[in-house]
Order: structure tokens, then C-alpha cells, then sequence
């Protein structure tokens, strides 16, 4: 994990600050950033900002898989050879999302 970046400075800690949480002189072990303390809660902004990212980049794979999924399953051939590629292909497809969903069930 890397310090803070200027885009996370920009859309994190800048509004945290202007929105009345205090800033400790404490920094985040993981990312560097400084630690805020807000209703007697101390975090860290930008840790919390990078998990929600996360969060949301592997919901949005896991909606793009289960479009493909969904797509696949309707329209199954009729050759054997090609069906059983086919259906190789969702397999996959369903190991990815259930993998996702277990990068998420972490947090
Ligand atoms: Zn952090």
C-alpha cells in the first residue's frame, strides 16, 4: 500500500477536514495517511475510501459476469462438442463470481 494520492487527498481528507472530524497527529500504518478521530471513532479515511473502491470495481465484474452467464445460458447449442465448451466457459464463469464474492465476504 502506497501514501495517500492527490486524488484521495483531494476527494477524502480534504471534505473530512472541512466537515469537522479531527485530524490526529497519528498516521495510518498501513497507508501513511493521517488517522481522524469523529464521533470519539479514530480512523483511517483513506483505507476506508480503497475498501468501498474495491468493493465496488468487484461488484461491477461480478454484474458484467453474470450478464455473460446469463447470455450463455440462453443460447446452449445443440453440438455436443461445442455445448460441452460452452458449458467449460460458465463453469469458469461461475468459479470467478464465487471467488469475488469471497474477496468481498473478507472485508
Ligand atoms: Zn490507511
Amino acid at each position: 500500500m502506497t501514501g495517500p494520492t492527490d486524488e484521495e487527498i483531494r476527494n477524502v481528507i480534504m471534505p473530512l477536514m472541512l466537515s469537522g472530524a479531527k485530524m490526529l497527529d497519528k498516521h495510518c500504518p498501513k497507508c501513511g495517511s493521517p488517522l481522524f478521530e469523529k464521533n470519539g471513532k479514530v480512523f483511517c479515511p483513506v483505507c476506508e475510501y480503497r475498501a468501498k473502491k474495491r468493493m465496488e470495481r468487484a461488484k461491477g465484474v461480478e454484474e458484467r459476469l453474470l450478464e455473460k452467464l446469463n447470455e450463455l445460458a440462453g443460447s446452449l447449442p445443440s453440438d455436443v462438442e461445442v455445448l460441452e465448451k460452452h458449458l467449460s466457459a460458465m463453469e469458469k464463469i461461475i468459479d470467478l463470481i464465487r471467488k469475488y464474492r469471497e474477496l468481498e465476504g473478507e472485508k
